[in-house]
């Protein structure tokens, strides 16, 4: 069949992800679809994966998308007569340390939280399960009967026909060579074998998709590694339906493959794959045997499955797979380009993943946005600086290992860093500080005192920086700290209709006088999240724009998606132009009066406002505003001035009590005041009405903003679901964040984040909670609620104020 020479949509690779983007996207009636496979379908990755499909992923909307694939792979041969090998066999996980344990109860709880059946079995139950497992140097693990697996080459077969059943083309054989831009939109496609004229483009293509993404300026960061997997001959004792299993600890896992055993393993320290980029004409290809990189996987594996050692190896697959950054897959509309999308880098969870993941693409590219909250998976969580391959290529090496980690809290990867670094970087690192790094910046964590080692131990209890972080926490509540928030992300949006801009962008009224800071929400048309920032007038028409680290492309993408075509207001990112130092605690008006001849009284320098002062010999803009509850300042430094304003607060803080403080402190100092994350409680799937921030959205405002309809419907009406600020009742427990929520006997949420709150003396937590009759104050007043950690259960009460300074006195002061 000759290509068409227009399509509403082209895709380009027909692995499972992109067929299963032509499905969905029949399914949801756009049937004038192209999908261009340069080879055969499946030949890229697909065809030769172990096929697992488990159901656990960190987030309750990735889990959902899992989910959705096992049932789809389920019922798929039924609609399309094509087999898919879809087996619902249950996965065993099992924890040869008390580490891995903890981790595995954790994961069954959060499965059970987002509606998993998962259950908490000893070694021996585990053997009972999997008799060909040795379990004696066991401690126990996990049983989740609803995990499977598939034959990959068949689902993608078995979409295929389904997408063509729906009026979708498949063209294999023609390759994408480029894409058509026009004034920052798709307009078409060139292929080896013609073009077509389309306004929506997806590159599905796998490991390709970085190099496919290049040519059009668009950030794709992936990198191929290489991944193996050894299939035995028959082995006694191994039907099908033998369970999936993993063996974390030993960085393997098992499946049956024809009466034999299929094992394969992520290596901690993996081989990088296609550095030149990806030879061409690699169609069902395979990479060359590598024993000596296999043999320590083989030696584990024999140690959990003993009959190994005598079975015949029948091969020995080593196959390249793409891998992120960090772990997650990418989805969603590129920033840099108008309707050209990307579905790729699955990271060894394609075949899991392509199900709901190709129907999330699909409605997003259907409804023009994200449909439910992905940011886990959203392209837009990259900067230009991922796509670097000397990056990626040290990176992924290391991410293919973190598979199985022992996901221990605070875990910070070892590759890739130093890549972005504060003016401040070189003086908090001759302090002592233990950084870590979000979005490439190293920030201060924690700062150790003289003799102890600035490094992390790991561990699910209270880690070694904890008396730390706590003295910390403490100088910002009764003296003053002093916080390098440098990685903030800083835009100017400017022009004569910034201002009109703004007001349809956000919740709250921006529409003030120069000088006032305005907390507020950008919200999507649900009324959901698409971030929280303050807005600060600096004139007419100049507005000052800070938002979190990791959300810079997210936020310029959006703010700049609104900008009409032809409207006079520019957005420029300027970050890096800037330190910010968070200047906070009661003596913080104290400190900055040494430095300055500004009037800080209340009455001239008063809450929520910004002036611009000379603080000591630098020009500097000071909002008094406060991420952790206190009094306090956020002084925009210039870049070049930042270290000479540093060291004059130092001198003259000393006598103050002045501390260093890191982001350890900077969290539990946020928790235990109630301040909500974006990312955590604040999500592209909460309101501003759950979220309890009513009181940052102007609903009488002259111009209608983004949302507002989504949330006058819920306005008045009782909120089954709300945020709730929680306080333990046992001083010694140490919720992480992620855990179940327990009311009544059933679990009603979990926390999205969760610390000591050192001026508490008690563990502090944040999470939604969900009850079809409603939540007000007067329901939490007499309820009683448990957070399950690490399968126990603490008393807890909740209250929709926060426990510290619940009136908000000491930042008024
Ligand atoms: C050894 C191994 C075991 C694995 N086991 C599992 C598992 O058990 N469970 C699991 O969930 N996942 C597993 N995976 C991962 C899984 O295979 C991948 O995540 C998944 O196949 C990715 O699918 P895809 O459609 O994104 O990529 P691909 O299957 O690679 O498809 C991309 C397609 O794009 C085509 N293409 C590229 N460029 C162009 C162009 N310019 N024009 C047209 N077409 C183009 C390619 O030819 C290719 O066919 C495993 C991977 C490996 C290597």
């Amino acid at each position: 069949m000759p290509l068409p020479s227009h399509a509403r949509v082209v895709i380009a690779g027909g692995g499972i992800v992109g067929t299963s983007l032509a499905y969905h996207l029949a399914k949801l009636g756009w049937s004038d679809t192209v999908l261009l496979e340069q080879g055969s379908l499946s030949g890229g990755t697909t065809w030769h994966a172990a096929g697992l499909v488990g159901q656990l992923r960190s987030s309750s909307n990735l889990t959902q998308l899992i989910r959705y694939s096992a049932d789809l792979y389920s019922r798929l041969e039924a609609e399309t007569g094509q087999a898919t090998g879809w087996k619902r066999c249950g996965s065993i996980s099992v924890a040869r340390t008390r580490e891995r344990m903890v981790q595995l109860q954790r994961n069954a709880a959060l499965a059970r939280s987002f509606g998993i059946e998962a259950e908490v079995i000893s070694a021996k139950q585990a053997g009972e399960r999997y008799p060909l497992m040795r379990t004696d140097d066991l401690v126990g693990a996990v049983w989740i009967p609803g995990d499977g697996k598939a034959n990959p080459a068949d689902v993608t077969q078995a979409l295929a026909r389904g997408a063509r059943a729906g009026g979708a083309q498949i063209h294999e054989g023609v390759a994408v060579t480029s894409v058509r831009i026009e004034r920052g939109r798709v307009v078409g496609v060139d292929t080896s074998e013609g073009s077509i004229a389309t306004e929506i483009f997806v590159n599905c293509a796998g490991m390709w998709a970085r190099e496919l993404g290049r040519m059009s300026g668009v950030t794709v960061p992936l990198h191929a590694c290489e991944h193996m997997y050894i299939v035995t001959n028959p082995i006694d004792g191994v039907a099908p339906d033998l369970p999936v299993m993993r063996d974390g600890d030993g960085h393997i896992y098992f499946k049956e493959e024809v009466a034999g055993i299929l094992m394969g393993g992520f290596d901690p320290w993996a081989k990088p794959w296609g550095m030149d980029g990806i030879p061409a004409g690699f169609r069902f290809g395979t990479l060359p045997e590598d024993w000596a990189k296999f043999e320590p996987l083989m030696r584990h594996a024999i140690e959990r499955v003993p009959a190994l050692e005598s079975a015949p190896v029948r091969l020995l697959m080593n196959g390249p797979e793409s891998f992120t950054p960090d772990n997650y897959f990418i989805l969603g509309e590129a920033p840099e380009v108008r309707r050209y999308y990307v579905g790729a880098g699955f990271c060894s969870g394609g075949i899991a993943a392509a199900g709901g993941a190709g129907r999330a693409l699909a409605e997003w590219i259907v409804g023009d946005g994200a449909p439910m909250d992905l940011w886990q998976a959203d392209i837009r969580r990259f900067a230009p600086f991922h796509g670097n391959p000397e990056f990626l290529r040290e990176r992924v090496s290391e991410i293919v290992g973190v598979h199985y980690f022992v996901a221990f809290p605070n875990r910070e990867l070892e590759s890739g860093r130093g890549i972005r670094r504060s003016p401040l970087y070189e003086r908090l690192r001759a302090r002592r500080a233990c950084f870590g790094s979000k979005m490439g910046w190293e920030r201060a964590n924690w700062f150790a005192p003289p003799g102890v080692a600035p490094e992390t131990e790991y561990s699910f209890g209270r880690q070694n920086w904890f008396p730390y972080a706590a003295a910390e926490h403490r100088a910002c509540r009764e003296a003053v700290a002093l916080f390098d928030q440098s990685s903030f992300s800083i835009f100017h949006l400017e022009g004569p209709q910034a201002e009109a801009i703004l007001q349809r962008l956000c919740a709250n009224d921006v529409a003030v006088a120069p000088g006032r800071v305005v907390y507020t929400a950008m919200l999507n048309i649900r009324g959901g999240f698409e971030s929280d920032l303050t807005v600060t007038r600096l004139a007419a028409d100049a507005f000052l724009v800070v938002t979190g680290s990791a959300q810079t492309t997210r936020d310029a993408h959006w703010i700049r998606s609104h900008i009409p075509e032809g409207a006079r207001a520019t957005l420029t990112d300027v970050t890096g132009a800037h330190a910010v130092l968070g200047l906070m605690g009661p003596r913080s008006r104290e400190l900055l009066a040494r430095l300055t001849r500004a009037d800080l009284s209340s009455a001239a320098f008063p809450f929520a406002t910004s002036q611009e002062i000379w603080l000591g010999r630098a020009r500097t803009r000071a909002s008094r505003i406060t991420y952790v509850g206190e009094l306090g300042w956020e002084l925009y430094v210039p870049a070049e001035f930042a270290a000479g304003v540093y060291d004059a607060l130092e001198d003259a803080g000393r006598d103050l009590g002045l501390a260093d403080a890191g982001y350890y402190a900077l969290e539990s100092l946020r928790v235990e005041k109630g301040y909500r994350a974006w990312g955590r409680e604040l999500t592209a799937d909460d309101t501003p009405l759950e979220a309890g921030l009513g009181f940052a959205v102007r609903f009488d405002k002259a111009a209608p903003f983004i949302g507002r309809d989504a949330l006058l419907a819920q306005r008045g009406k009782p909120l089954a679901r709300r945020l709730v600020n929680f306080v333990l009742d046992d001083p010694q427990a140490l919720p992480l964040g992620d855990e179940p929520i327990w009311h009544g006997g059933r679990i009603v949420g979990s926390t999205s984040s969760a610390a000591y709150g050192h001026s508490l003396g008690r563990a502090v937590a944040m999470g939604y909670v969900k009850r079809p009759e409603g939540i007000d104050a007067t329901f939490l007043e007499g309820a009683r609620f448990e957070i399950e950690i690490g399968g126990d259960r603490v008393g807890a009460r909740g209250s929709l104020r926060p426990p510290y300074d619940p009136d908000g006195l000491k930042i008024k002061c």
